[in-house]
């Protein structure tokens, strides 16, 4: 790859397809030269207008995998192309650590977005950890803002810490689900329910009468449960239906993102973006820190040892605890 950043940054102020593509790979690298650069990257698009205006509308969009996500953001994405607006798609995907490969984002999900002029999709990258996905993601993000896309969505698949990496990057955070009512309510997780500021019961079909009056009532369902989670916030997060596949209900999903966007107001998204940088810095520095952990050369030497001593009940925690960390530093 090379490295002219300048050259990189004339591309996305011009908007050029190629500089982006090229500028989210070098991002996306976990080798030192290149963090080096992607951090020079960062610096000259903060001073790129677009950024300065506000950046992009960033929507988070999360489920389980079969809701319809992507069938969702392909008929959501070409509607806001279709109104003008320019339309990047980063994916968040834990999945994609382990295997190497990526589910989210995959252009062949999205086959009408992905030859679409005005839309850029990008897979998830498989950066080693939830948190090197997520460092690459946010960078993905100022890329593209500056380059001119003004909405960027965010998709994330419902396992482990990777709806909430994704709620503390964007402004809006969209659920999808499909009718489930009573006791299969339980099986939406609580914590999604905290985070969620507008959920799509999705997979209503309109030609489907039998179907689309479940999600109606799995969607009175889940309003109900939303008043118990979140009953003394400002904002009740609206529950829509929506059906992915024919289109219909997605533009009012669409008028509920904004309608939170407006409900937060200009401060209220300063504040909010504000506070995700300085919970983002920290998260950064936990996952470096792990990282550097886990390569540490003296906690190596010992760590077998005291793994079986600790299995072996011969040394207590505290004091394998203790150990480690007086390694790592001896490493320093
Ligand atoms: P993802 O795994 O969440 O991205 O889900 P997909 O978008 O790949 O959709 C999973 C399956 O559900 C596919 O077979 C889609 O055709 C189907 N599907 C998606 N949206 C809808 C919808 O609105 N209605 C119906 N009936 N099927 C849908």
């Amino acid at each position: 790859m090379a490295l002219d950043v300048a050259e990189l940054l004339e591309g996305i102020a011009a908007g050029k397809r190629a500089a982006v593509s090229r500028a989210i790979t070098l991002v996306e690298s976990t080798r030192p030269a290149h963090r080096e650069s992607a951090r020079e990257l960062l610096v000259g698009l903060e001073s790129l207008g677009n950024r300065a205006s506000g950046g992009a509308v960033r929507v988070g969009i999360s489920g389980v995998p079969g809701v319809g996500k992507s069938t969702f953001i392909e008929a959501l994405g070409s509607r806001l192309t279709a109104d003008g607006h320019r339309v990047g798609v980063l994916a968040v995907d834990p999945s994609s650590v382990r295997t190497g490969g990526s589910v989210l984002g995959d252009k062949t999900r999205m086959p009408q977005l992905a030859v679409d002029p005005n839309a850029f999709i990008r897979p998830s990258p498989s950066a080693g950890t939830l948190g090197g996905v997520a460092r690459a993601t946010v960078q993905a993000m100022a890329v593209l803002e500056a380059a001119g896309y003004d909405v960027v969505l965010v998709e994330t698949v419902g396992v482990g810490q990777s709806e909430v990496t994704v709620a503390g990057m964007v402004d809006t955070f969209l659920f999808l689900t499909i009718a489930r009512t009573g006791d299969q309510l339980q099986g939406i997780k609580k914590g999604i329910l905290e985070i969620a500021d507008v959920i799509a019961v999705n997979k209503a079909d309109p030609d489907d009468p039998a179907r689309e009056q479940e999600a109606r009532a799995a969607a009175r369902e889940l309003a109900g449960a939303l008043r118990l989670v979140r009953g003394r916030e400002e904002w009740a997060p609206p529950v829509v239906t929506a059906s992915g596949l024919t289109g219909h209900g997605v533009d009012g999903v669409w008028e509920q993102v904004i309608a939170h966007r407006d409900h937060l107001g200009a401060d209220g998204l300063r504040d909010k973006r504000a506070r995700q940088q300085l919970d983002f810095t920290w998260a950064l520095v936990r996952d470096e820190l792990e990282q550097r952990l886990r390569h540490s050369a003296s906690v190596r030497a010992i760590r077998e040892a005291l793994r079986q001593q600790v299995l072996a009940g011969e040394v207590p925690a505290t004091v394998a605890a203790d150990r480690i960390l007086a390694a790592y530093d001896a490493d320093e």
